[in-house]
């Protein structure tokens, strides 16, 4: 009894100081009071109530390209895979996606795509400047990897608002098990920092359950997060993909996903919090219970049918149904059933 009232204590002090010790930090991740771990849900909804209401956001997710330069060992689109069919949308197939996006209602997009080599950002900086020309009113998010100051400034200037780069993990140790020689975390923060001195709404997170990963380098990450205040926080379960070298390793889970959604909620009451394709993917109200945590972003899938299958990151990754621009009503009817509802604006951070 003393145990619960203390752990309740701790979600309130995280609800109202927004920031715990370390130590308090493990104890609410891995608490197995069902009353507790619900009241931390119940906390979070609340707060991401407060700022959001019932509304969700929408971003149209369109996978432009899974060519990439990188060879990340979760990733099934890492540039060793040599079964991945490589495709990149053409201009025109990418215009035609926002063009139907539009139609259906959406006002954000995500243009997400393996990592390609600096040669190549003109193209995307034309790209950009396309479609801002044509849907001024469009937040247009980039989710594109490691880049030069230059080209981040560059695709700023062309008329991009919002950067999404998951830093991972913040553990070095644990960096380096899941990542290639020559990646770092070092240079991926410094990205994440070059993308808000340049005025880009951003993003920042985690796979939960990678292989190798603790419970402390979880933590680390949480103060991580709070310390480097992203208006954006992308976290999904890990999820093995048959042609990685950590095919064998099991997935990530959902709970601790979900517990991770509720305390960043409480740690940043206004970050926008996708309930993410990964939580989808394991299970089918996944994403309704990343919503119950918190959670107040959806991202459809918006990218051409013929092409999804090709961008697998994962084993089964949900890209139909619910989880794409053609499934709008019934990821709709899904909301409402816990009674929240699509919010079709724009979704712009409210602390800007
Ligand atoms: N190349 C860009 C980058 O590195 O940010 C964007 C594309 S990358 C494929 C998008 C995200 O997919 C990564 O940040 C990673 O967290 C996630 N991802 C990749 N493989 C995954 C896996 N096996 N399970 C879960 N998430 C995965």
């Amino acid at each position: 009894m003393g145990k619960k009232i203390g752990m309740k204590y701790l979600i309130d002090q995280l609800r109202k100081e927004h920031k715990l010790m370390s130590d308090q930090y493990r104890a609410l991740l891995t608490v197995r009071d069902p009353q507790v771990t619900e009241y931390l849900f119940t906390q979070a909804r609340e707060v991401a109530q407060a700022q959001f209401g019932k509304g969700i956001f929408l971003r149209g997710l369109i996978e432009l390209t899974n060519v990439c330069r990188n060879d990340c060992l979760y990733c099934g689109i890492r540039c060793s895979n040599s079964n991945v069919s490589r495709y990149t949308l053409t201009r025109e197939q990418i215009l035609d996606c926002c063009e139907q996006g539009f139609k259906i209602g959406f006002r954000t997009f995500v243009l997400q795509g393996g990592e390609w080599g600096e040669e190549r950002s003109t193209w995307i900086a034309d790209l950009i400047r396309d479609i801002r020309h044509r849907w001024p009113e469009y937040a247009i998010t980039l989710s594109l990897g490691e880049h030069t100051r230059e080209t981040y400034a560059m695709w700023r200037e062309a008329g991009a608002d919002r950067y999404l780069l998951r830093h991972e993990t913040h553990n070095e140790r644990l960096y380096r098990l899941l990542h290639p020689q020559g990646m770092t975390i070092q240079h991926r923060l410094q990205c994440l920092d070059w993308l808000k001195e340049l005025g880009y709404q951003v993003g920042a997170g985690i796979m939960v359950g990678s292989p190798f990963q603790s419970l402390n380098s979880i933590v680390e990450d949480i103060m991580y997060l709070a310390d480097f205040k992203p208006h954006m926080i992308g976290i999904g379960p890990f999820i093995p993909q048959h042609d990685t070298p950590l095919a064998r390793f099991p997935a990530g889970s959902v709970d601790m996903t979900a517990r991770l959604y509720a305390i960043l909620r409480l740690a940043l009451p206004q970050a926008l919090i996708p309930s993410t394709t990964a939580m989808a993917t394991l299970s089918p109200d996944g994403r309704l219970r990343g919503i119950l945590a918190g959670a107040n972003v959806v991202m459809p899938n918006l990218s051409p049918t013929d092409n999804r299958s090709k961008y697998a990151l994962y084993d089964n990754k949900a890209s139909f149904g619910a989880e794409s621009a053609q499934g709008i009503q019934q990821l709709s009817d899904d909301l409402s059933t816990i009674g929240y509802h699509i919010d079709w604006s724009r979704g712009d951070s409210p602390h800007l």
